[in-house]
């Protein structure tokens, strides 16, 4: 694609960076096709051709959102399908992220948009102000319709449906700790314990370092540690998802120091993808661009590290298993392969569903966002699953976990639950969900 900056907005390294990618561009649309917004609503701007116009125009013109642009790059789920399809290399993903911290410094949002996006940037990443907030939405779930009638509260309605009706208390796994290996010791690595998954689900992080120790792997929950960064880094909000990354640079260069590093494990793919970026997001900075650099190198998905330790192939289990390939996994990091044979050398018969390449509608806080459009992707996303007549429903994503188990009855276990039980650990709870199971 031909641009046509001047020097003087090429002198910013962020608009070089995006001028480089859009030239990349050679408009053949093979991209839209997959794009999850050109299924839905089979508008050229809302896919990824039409948004990468959208942000030329704006950038090069070097002027401030509008309304129309901001309503396509909203409905983006930065799902990257696109990136997976692109044949020309185009790095849609930092072309969007620079596009939201270019909206985030000239628009001025609606009132209700405003307050709804401070509400999430200032509860999700603090898992004691997302514990409360979920035992509060309990409470208010009977008034979701009544918030349905209203546009603007929309979002509200979808926060309050999400919520589960049951939280569980702090588990003693997201404290900081040193888990020895049960085993002989094969390795030493760090967990991410997160925000947001802690609450809604401890037994994953529980699950991981039961199996990693058992295997002989060392785990160590640094003191510090927090929030990824992600959900402000996909409102544009920069400096906030940049102090997040700076410090769990911190924690885990303290961890590595103090007795070496194998990898940096991360249960929630969609916050690996953010931490495997922590390199680009910090390149500007001289105080952090090589030791995040490290950190990103370090940073593996759990199932990505335990396909390097050789598990046994176990008894089959009898189960079918519908892989749900969450789109930060697939597409984000490009690990497709390892949960499905993990799950196959355990004993479970792995489905792929149909268009698995489609987003489920989660995408962060999409799902309360932009409710209509990940109604649609959810519903077409459980159809798909359930054609394969699974007993059980695997994924890697809490948020994928979260927005799937509330639209089927069929139990969803993370993939390393699952693999815990096959070598050993209890059996998920989430299984008693089906008595047949
Ligand atoms: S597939 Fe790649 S090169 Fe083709 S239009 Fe989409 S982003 Fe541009
Ligand atoms: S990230 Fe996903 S939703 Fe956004 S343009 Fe690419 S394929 Fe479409």
């Amino acid at each position: 694609m031909q641009t046509n900056f001047t020097a003087e907005q090429l002198a910013d390294p962020h608009v070089a960076e995006a001028e480089a990618i859009l030239r990349k561009c050679v408009h053949c649309g093979f991209c839209t096709a997959t794009c999850p917004t050109y299924v839905t609503l089979g508008n050229e701007l809302d896919s990824p051709r039409g948004r990468i116009y959208l942000i030329k125009d704006m950038l090069e013109n070097g002027r401030p959102a509008d309304d129309q642009i901001v309503t396509h790059i909203d409905r983006c789920l930065s799902c990257l399908a696109c990136t997976t399809t692109c044949p020309s290399g185009v790095d849609y993903m930092h072309l969007v992220d620079h596009a939201r911290i270019h909206i985030e410094k000239t628009y001025r949002r609606p009132l209700m948009n405003r307050l709804t996006r401070n509400m999430l940037a200032m509860v999700l990443p603090y898992p004691g102000r997302f514990r409360l907030a979920l035992k509060l939405a309990a409470l208010g779930r009977p008034f979701a319709g009544i918030f349905d009638q209203v546009k603007s509260l929309k979002p509200m309605a979808a926060m309050l449906r999400l919520a589960p009706s049951k939280v569980a208390p702090p588990s003693n796994f997201a404290k900081p700790a040193i888990h020895a290996p049960a085993a002989t010791r094969r390795g030493r690595v760090a967990i991410l314990t997160g925000c947001a998954q802690p609450v809604l689900d401890p037994g994953i992080n529980e699950a991981a370092i039961s199996l990693l120790t058992r295997l002989g792997v060392e785990v160590v929950v640094p003191q510090g540690e927090g929030c990824c960064g992600a959900l402000v880094h996909h409102m544009g909000r920069e400096e906030q998802a940049l102090d997040s990354a700076r410090r769990n640079v911190d924690v885990w260069t303290r961890a590595s120091e103090a007795g070496g590093l194998d990898a940096i494990i991360v249960t929630t793919s969609g916050c690996g993808t953010t931490i495997k970026d922590y390199g680009h997001m910090l390149r500007l900075d001289p105080a952090y661009a090589e030791k995040a650099a490290r950190v990103s190198a370090l940073a593996k998905d759990v199932t990505e590290y335990l396909s390097t330790l050789d598990l046994p192939v176990a008894e089959t289990k009898g189960l079918t298993v519908a892989y749900h390939s969450a789109c930060s996994l697939q597409h984000g990091q490009k690990v497709t392969m390892a949960p499905k044979l993990l799950l196959k050398s355990a004993g479970f018969t792995v489905k792929d569903p149909p268009e698995g390449h489609l987003c489920c509608g989660s995408a962060g806080t999409y799902n309360i966002m932009q409710p209509e459009i990940s109604a649609r992707l959810k519903a077409r996303k459980v159809k798909n699953i359930e054609a394969t007549k699974p007993d059980i429903i695997s994924a890697g994503n809490i948020g994928c976990m979260t927005q799937i188990g509330s639209a089927t009855g069929i139990p969803v276990v993370h993939t390393v639950e699952l693999l815990n039980w096959a070598y050993g650990g209890p059996r998920p709870k989430a299984l008693d969900r089906r008595t047949a199971v």
